[in-house]
């Protein structure tokens, strides 16, 4: 398996490589050359596997010869021993229709884990191999960074630089970063938003005088091997509702449309589902480019879902990719485009290919806070804001009845509690998986919004 970026230019990689990448060096994205394809029997076989076991299965074809088969299995095996439920995706039903698909359950309360946990294994062990080091640079809104940072920690040859907005991520999110204290591991709070946080991060990845001296990886989901774990509980989900021999639709929370991708990507594989929906907060560009081509950044709006606060979602590039033709010249030159001007039209072929299977929903704050009294009302469920966008925007669905509608449980509802207290007026526990996290001091470095700022910080702290 090679993968190839989506602006055209850079080197093919095999998956190693492309886990230690990150961004392609063309400023795009890695995506794999081709769709591996499993057949209904395939699928079939993989009723009834344990996770680990079936992740393995699923991401099989993905790793390709980087990885024998039995140390693949023995990764995924460590990876899922530290989810605090055996299923470790487990499926609750809601009603008829409606179910839920817990991903909270690993070691930082959302989903980020099910692909982290994974990916700190592969880091290690990739590295290893080459004997070389490597300097972890992330943006995060808040669930990325505390997954990554538990993902690595005292790991050997990986730092991270983990930057969040200041003032812009729960208690419980600052927390789980700014706690951990190894030697590895470097919190930067910046003045601005997550976009801006995210600009940056892909600025060092271009910045010679950085790239020269460090070799620099990514943990967000612009990290192909990310997508990949998280293609496996779309398999999961669908196994234990009658799949492949019945389709059903997914409804993702979305921010920047790495889950929502894994899903399409389990689609071209073979896995028949009928629909994923897009669920955005107030910032809403992916609904306004699925619904009406508009892919246009406005200025960030903070919510209750604050994962999700984000307009420019960079995995939209692997999908516009995908769907669009696969010309990486002509993709390179239209988000060059958008970059410049922070806005572009989609083409009719980018529509066309994305309307077969997405469909998308914008929900606002007292939609977001009324789905989440709904689910505790009429089902007992407390759910956090990012499911409850996923949860509104499926019960609106005009859907046939006779497809069941998952919606991704993004995060343990006691990671946004104030939000889910205002709503319901109860506040979910911390699980005591986090442990003493308010007793524990904190540790990070606050910085202005400036590149420079960010560059010299790491420069002068990076091993
Ligand atoms: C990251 C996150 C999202 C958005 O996921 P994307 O892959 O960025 O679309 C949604 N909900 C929660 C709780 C998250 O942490």
């Amino acid at each position: 398996m090679k993968y190839v970026s989506t602006r055209g230019s850079a080197p093919a990689l095999d998956f190693a490589e492309v886990t230690l990448a990150g961004l392609a060096s063309d400023g795009g994205l890695y995506v794999p050359d081709s769709w591996p394809q499993f057949g209904m029997d395939e699928i079939r076989d993989m009723r009834g596997l344990p996770y680990a076991e079936l992740a393995a299965r699923v991401m099989a074809p993905f790793v390709g010869d980087s990885l024998t088969p039995a140390r693949l299995r023995e990764l995924t095996g460590e990876a899922y021993s530290r989810f605090a439920h055996t299923a470790v995706t487990p499926l609750v039903q809601l009603d008829e229709q409606q179910w839920l698909l817990e991903l909270f359950h690993g070691p930082t309360l959302a989903f980020k884990d099910v692909a982290l946990q994974l990916l700190g294994l592969l880091f290690e062990e990739f590295l290893a191999r080459e004997d070389s080091r490597l300097t972890i640079v992330g943006a995060t809104s808040g669930d990325t960074g505390s997954a990554a940072i538990d993902a690595v920690a005292g790991r050997d040859n990986v730092e991270i630089f983990m930057l969040h907005p200041k003032g812009r991520v729960s208690d419980v999110q600052r927390r789980q970063m700014t706690t951990v204290r190894a030697p590895n591991v470097h919190n930067i709070a910046i003045e601005g938003s997550f976009d801006d946080a995210q600009a940056m991060v892909k600025r060092i990845f271009a910045d010679e005088s950085v790239t020269a001296r460090h070799r620099i990886g990514a943990v967000n989901s612009i990290n192909w091997a990310r997508l990949m774990a998280q293609v496996v509980y779309y398999f999961a989900a669908s196994l234990q509702l009658g799949g492949p021999d019945r389709k059903l639709a997914f409804s993702v929370p979305t921010g920047n449309f790495g889950d929502v991708f894994a899903g399409h990507v389990a689609a071209r594989m073979g896995l028949p589902i009928d629909r994923l929906i897009v669920a955005t907060n107030v910032n809403d560009i992916l609904h306004r480019a699925l619904s009406s081509g508009d892919y246009s950044a406005g200025s960030v709006t903070p919510t209750a879902a604050p994962s999700m606060d984000i307009q420019v979602s960079s995995n939209f590039e692997r999908l516009l990719f995908d769907v669009g033709g696969r010309d990486g010249v002509a993709l390179g030159e239209q988000m060059r485009g958008f970059e410049g001007s922070r806005a572009m039209m989609l083409s009719n072929a980018q529509r066309e290919g994305a309307a077969g299977l997405f469909a998308s929903a914008r929900v606002d704050e007292d939609e977001t806070a009324a789905s989440i009294r709904h689910a505790h009302e009429n089902w007992g469920e407390i759910i956090d804001p990012h499911t409850a966008i996923g949860l509104h925007a499926a019960r609106h669905a005009a859907l046939p009845s006779q497809v069941p509608i998952v919606t991704l449980a993004t995060a343990h509802p006691a990671k946004f509690r104030d939000a889910v207290e205002r709503a319901t007026g109860l506040r979910p526990a911390l699980p005591n998986r986090v442990g003493d996290l308010f007793a524990r001091e904190e540790a990070y470095t606050e910085l202005p919004g400036t590149y420079e700022a960010v560059r010299d910080h790491i420069l002068e702290h990076a091993a």
